[in-house]
């Protein structure tokens, strides 16, 4: 045996050659599997293992390790749309499109006929079937997206005339009014932060102006003195100036939802003269991220002629999801705002039946920059506070919301077949925290 054990460190291409490495090219790239093999070897060189531990090593590095680092997430934070947690999660119908789109697939030709069609066709004649006030259709990248495009496409470098009540900052620095300007488009500004009357349109409206643009102040409410001014009212006036009026949505709503009545949807504002209308694909629409644009045949036209719409288009994996979403069955984020509080409470006590804790009340929200102020009534279990950290590095992770030295479950946006794999992640949480079991 030599007396030097890093002589001892198998070699390079004898570990490649393995049957367990080399069957981890299934999944990951020549390039990465080399790495785990370096690191191991390294880590015996530095004498951190022995040399006869380098393929146990490589063996557990590589072991069901994926090739991408985005990891599944069970949400037990009552937050419906959350931004952090990748908003709206898919619906099964639209996780099954996104498979069968993977590939190759026929989203931009005519197997019929074997020519080129219209790319999308199945995503736009779904949301025109869902909104039939809309003339056309067209789906690009996100909402942001589609308002950079709208205003662009619509007032050049000419002005867009919009509330000072509406100038919203979406959220992390993510300010409306700059995005506007961005392309070039000068903002006209009128009214007040509290108050803005149909006169302060009017007397803006000019030859200068590109369009007329509402937004959805999703994510905050002004109370007390106010008024503004709503898309029914700005449609004549609009019309006569011949100048198009646009609503900025936000939520992705296409008809009204009972639960959240002051949340304004796609029909709506068509039937009461909006031009055009934005919205998220991700928020209340619950599908993938997209900005969906609904309007006038003529004004969807302009859009589509637009040099940015080639660079906002949306790709084959959004449009599949989208129309699969807007087709299946209620999506996720929809049943989650619906959800029967006594159903929740319900799977809640049996979760602490068998877990322990405490049953409490907690409201869900909607996130994700809708429904601000809406408070969902529901239930969560409250557990150790130092129980979150493991749960969120766990597998599954588990996202938990911690508040008054409390770790809370809240169900809400948990799936129901998930409750076991929920309760099998805390009692594998409290054992990382404290091994002799202790209940927490
Ligand atoms: C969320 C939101 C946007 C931005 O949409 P994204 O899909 O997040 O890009 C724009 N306007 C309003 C009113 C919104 O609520």
């Amino acid at each position: 045996m030599s007396a030097d054990p890093r002589r001892r460190i198998p070699r390079t291409d004898h570990l490649l050659a393995h049957p367990d490495v080399a069957a981890a090219a299934q999944v990951l790239s020549e390039h990465v599997v080399r790495g785990i093999v370096r690191g191991a070897q390294e880590r015996a060189r530095r004498g951190e293992i022995a040399a006869e531990a380098v393929l146990e090593e490589i063996r557990s590095a590589l072991g069901g390790r994926p090739a991408g680092s985005l990891r599944p997430v069970l949400n037990a934070t009552g937050v419906i749309v959350h931004t952090n947690l990748g908003r709206a999660p898919l619906s099964p119908a639209a996780r099954a499109a996104l498979q069968d789109a993977a590939g190759y697939t026929d989203v931009e030709f005519d197997l019929a006929a074997g020519v080129r069609s219209r790319r999308g066709a199945g995503a736009r004649a779904a949301l025109l079937a869902a909104c039939p006030e809309a003339e056309d259709a067209l789906i690009v990248n996100n909402g942001a997206a589609a308002l950079a495009l709208a205003t662009t496409a619509l007032a050049g470098t000419d002005e867009v005339i919009l509330s000072r009540g509406e100038l919203i900052e979406i959220g992390a620095g993510f300010r409306l009014p700059e995005l506007i300007t961005s392309t070039g488009a000068r903002l006209r500004e009128v009214g007040t932060t509290n108050r803005t009357h149909l006169a302060d349109y009017t007397a803006a409206l000019g030859p200068s102006t590109g369009c007329v643009l509402r937004v959805h102040t999703s994510n905050y409410r002004v109370i007390g003195f106010t008024s503004e001014v709503a898309v029914a009212e700005l449609a004549g006036p609009c019309r006569e100036a011949g100048v198009p009026l646009v609503a900025d949505l936000g939520s992705g709503l296409l008809e009204p939802e009972p639960r959240l009545p002051a949340e304004p949807a796609a029909a709506a504002a068509l039937r009461d003269g909006a031009d055009l209308v934005i919205a998220s694909g991700d928020k209340l629409l619950g599908g993938p991220q997209a900005g969906i644009l609904l309007g006038r045949a003529e004004i969807i036209a302009r859009l589509a002629r637009h040099p940015l719409a080639r660079a906002m288009r949306a790709d084959k994996l959004t449009l599949a999801a989208l129309e699969a979403t807007l087709r299946g069955p209620v999506p996720p984020v929809l049943e989650a705002l619906r959800l029967d509080p006594d159903a929740l409470r319900e799977r809640t006590a049996a979760l602490a039946d068998r877990l322990g804790g405490r049953l409490v009340a907690h409201e869900g929200r909607v996130g994700g920059g809708g429904g601000a102020e809406v408070p969902l009534p529901g239930w969560a279990l409250a557990l150790d506070p130092a129980l979150a950290a493991p749960l969120r590095t766990g597998d599954p992770a588990v996202v938990a919301t911690v508040r008054d030295d409390c770790c809370l479950l809240d169900l809400r946006c948990v799936p129901a077949e998930e409750d076991a794999r929920l309760e099998a992640a805390v009692r594998t949480a409290r054992t990382r925290l404290d091994p002799a079991g202790a209940q927490r």
